[in-house]
This record gives structure tokens, C-alpha cells and sequence, in this order.
């Protein structure tokens, strides 16, 4: 007798297939049958109306405080997402000493938007290193999987302290670091991850710790990640779209270190239609000589949030709107406004559209608001 059968829904099995209507019997945890399971069942589920698939493998999440508090990562679990990959883009909470708690929450508020008193209340620090982190994950009972990279920034400040967020790494430095990546390897990160996106702006307008480093302070920490057989780079690189020049150092990077490379993202923008055809054409000629470089992509427009208060870290970046956002007092920023030179220069810098998924030709008119979309997922890619 099967355990449970889910009667009538609509697979979408993730073969490429057509989407079918069947039932779906499960046994000992495992999927046993797709089709007509007319036998009886210690449980049956009526799923009429909705889709059965696959769950759904999140490569590019910031849950790393967030999965401290909230076992289930919501909303991602309401989507069907049940694996989960965090640390992207360098952005971690392990290794952090007790000392650099706050300033590692404040990059976290400023680049990925996450108000600093939920932080500062909800995370549950556990220990100092990598290691402790994931094993602290590991003994909560988690409602989806979590992967863990290991973050380049966490891992610059907790080297060379103040210097991370104003220098390149000195050889001694690198090397403390590749120990560490090694050990991060050995329990058990799926790989490596860093951020050169001038988008990455952190507290005070200060590019986050791993825009600092050298092309070789990278080539060396891949090397230390590959050292162990395994791993990904994820990256989210210094130009949108990615330059001829920086995807060649990243397919260059894949071949020596033989490990695949991620990156945030391919995307089209509408105002520069076509933008993503060259990169995706380098991409395709970069595998068939053994490449193994990767984007990433959105499934939606994208959209973010933001308040004037708290501000927007893709929006810092832009001097005239730092200025303006860092003005004293609200007469201030009202004389800004009124300033036409102010005005000009902030509309000049201002993307006319948000980007989109690759090969997607918009359905909407000019006019309408782009569907809403994770605030997380567009201030890592743009
Ligand atoms: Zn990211």
C-alpha cells in the first residue's frame, strides 16, 4: 500500500515535458508512480486544481541571517522553493568574531536592504567560524535545504579587519584567507562567493570588502576552493552586462581551477535591446572549449522597494542621490530638489527600465508597473 497518493493535480515533472494530469504515489519517502494509482493509499491528497512539481532550487538567496529565525525561509517556501543556496555575492555572517557582528548586519541593511533592528533582533549568533555556522545550521530542524557559500567580504573583514573595506590584500592576508577557504571546504561550503558590482555599497557609500580585491586575490581563493576537488564560483561581476574582458578572466578562472563558475546575471534591458546576445554568444563558445561558466537569470522583471529613510544601496552608488539622501534635514533635501542642476544630473543617471530575463519580450504596456519581484534578487544583480 502506498504511503500517499496526490490525486489529480497537474505534474509539471521538470523533464521539458508537456504538464499532464496524474496522480502521484509515494512510498518510503520516494516518488514510486506517476499516472493512475487506483489502489488504496494510507492517505490521499484531492490536489485537483493545482500543480505538482519538483521543488524548486534557489542558487541565488540572502537568507544567511533570515534562515537564523525563520526555519522555512518564507516567502520562498510559499513558492515552491524547498533548497535554498545563501551566502551569495560575499555576503555572509561566518567567520565573524562577536567584536564585528554589528558592522557585518550594517553591510547587510545597506547592500541587501534588510532593516538593521530585525537583524540585530532576530539573528541567533552561534560561534565564530565557517564551520560553526553551518554546524549550528545543521542542528536546527531546517524546512528546506540550505546550502552555504562561503562569503568573500565576511571572509576580508574577518582577515584584515577596517583595512578589507579600504584595501587590496597583502600575500600574507591571502594566504590567511585561503586557509580559511580550505577549511570552509572541509565542512562542507559548496564553494566560494564574491561581489566586484559597484552596485555593492555598503555603510557610508564604502564599496563592500571583496570590490577591493585584486583579480589575484580571487584567482587564489578559487584555487584554495578547488584544492578540495569541489566547489562553485558564484560572482556577480564589476560590469552589467558583463564585459567581454571579465567574462574571459571568468572562463579563464574555470579552466584552471577545472571548477564551474556562476555568475549574477544575464539579463535583457529594454532600453538596450539585445545587450544580453553577446555575452550569451561568448558564454556558448566559452563551454565548447571547456569553460564551464554559467549565468544566472531572473524569471521576472524586476522590481525594488524602497523609503527615503533607509535609502537603496543600488541608488547610493549614484553620487547625486547620495547627496542628496545624506542632507541634514528636510529643508535641505527639499533645496536639492528644487536645484535644476541636481535635478538633471539625478534624471541623466536614472535607468529609464527596469532589466528583465534574457530572450523575454514584454507583454506590458510602457505605462504599467513591472510585476512585483523579490527586493533581494534586484539589488544583487543590477
Ligand atoms: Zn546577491
Amino acid at each position: 500500500m502506498l504511503d500517499l497518493v496526490l490525486r489529480g493535480g497537474r505534474v509539471c515533472d521538470g523533464s521539458g515535458g508537456s504538464a499532464h494530469d496524474a496522480d502521484v504515489g509515494i512510498e518510503a519517502g520516494r516518488i514510486v508512480a506517476i499516472g493512475r494509482t487506483g489502489g488504496a493509499a494510507r492517505r490521499t491528497l484531492d490536489v485537483r486544481g493545482l500543480i505538482v512539481a519538483p521543488g524548486f532550487v534557489d542558487v541565488h538567496t540572502h537568507y544567511d541571517a533570515q534562515v537564523t529565525w525563520d526555519r522555512l525561509c518564507t516567502p520562498s517556501c510559499w513558492h515552491g522553493v524547498t533548497s535554498v543556496v545563501i551566502g551569495n555575492c560575499g555576503f555572509a555572517l561566518a567567520p565573524c568574531r562577536s567584536s564585528d557582528r554589528e558592522r557585518l548586519l550594517r553591510m547587510l541593511e545597506h547592500v541587501e536592504g534588510m532593516p538593521f533592528e530585525s537583524l540585530h533582533a532576530g539573528v541567533a549568533w552561534e560561534g565564530e567560524s565557517f564551520a560553526e555556522y553551518v554546524r549550528a545550521l545543521g542542528a536546527r530542524p531546517l524546512g528546506v535545504n540550505v546550502g552555504a557559500l562561503l562569503g568573500h567580504s565576511a571572509l576580508r573583514a574577518y582577515v584584515m579587519g577596517d583595512g578589507a573595506y579600504t584595501r587590496a590584500a597583502r600575500a600574507g592576508e591571502v594566504e590567511t584567507m585561503a586557509a580559511l577557504v580550505r577549511e570552509g571546504m572541509v565542512a562542507g561550503a559548496l564553494g566560494f562567493a564574491t561581489s566586484r558590482s559597484p552596485a555593492h555599497v555598503g555603510e557610508g557609500g564604502r564599496p563592500v570588502p571583496s570590490r577591493q580585491a585584486r583579480r589575484a586575490e580571487v584567482d587564489a581563493l578559487v584555487g584554495a576552493m578547488a584544492a578540495s576537488g569541489r566547489g562553485v564560483l558564484e560572482i556577480t561581476p564589476e560590469t552589467f552586462p558583463v564585459s567581454a574582458d571579465e567574462l574571459a578572466w571568468l572562463q579563464g578562472l574555470a579552466r584552471t581551477s577545472r571548477r564551474p563558475v556562476s555568475f549574477s546575471a544575464i539579463l535583457d534591458v529594454p532600453d538596450r535591446p539585445g545587450v544580453w546576445e553577446p555575452v550569451y554568444a561568448q558564454l556558448r563558445d566559452g563551454l565548447a572549449a571547456g569553460a564551464a561558466v554559467y549565468p544566472q537569470v531572473s524569471c521576472r522583471p524586476m522590481r525594488f522597494d524602497f523609503d527615503l529613510a533607509t535609502g537603496c544601496a543600488s541608488l547610493d552608488a549614484m553620487p547625486c542621490w547620495r547627496r542628496w539622501r545624506t542632507a541634514p534635514s528636510d529643508a535641505a533635501r527639499l533645496a536639492l530638489l528644487a536645484d535644476a542642476s541636481t535635478r538633471r544630473s539625478s534624471a541623466a543617471r536614472s535607468p529609464r527600465s527596469p532589466p528583465r530575463a534574457a530572450g523575454t519580450r514584454s507583454t506590458r504596456s510602457s505605462r504599467s508597473p513591472p510585476p512585483s519581484t523579490c527586493a533581494r534578487a534586484s539589488r544583487c544583480c543590477s
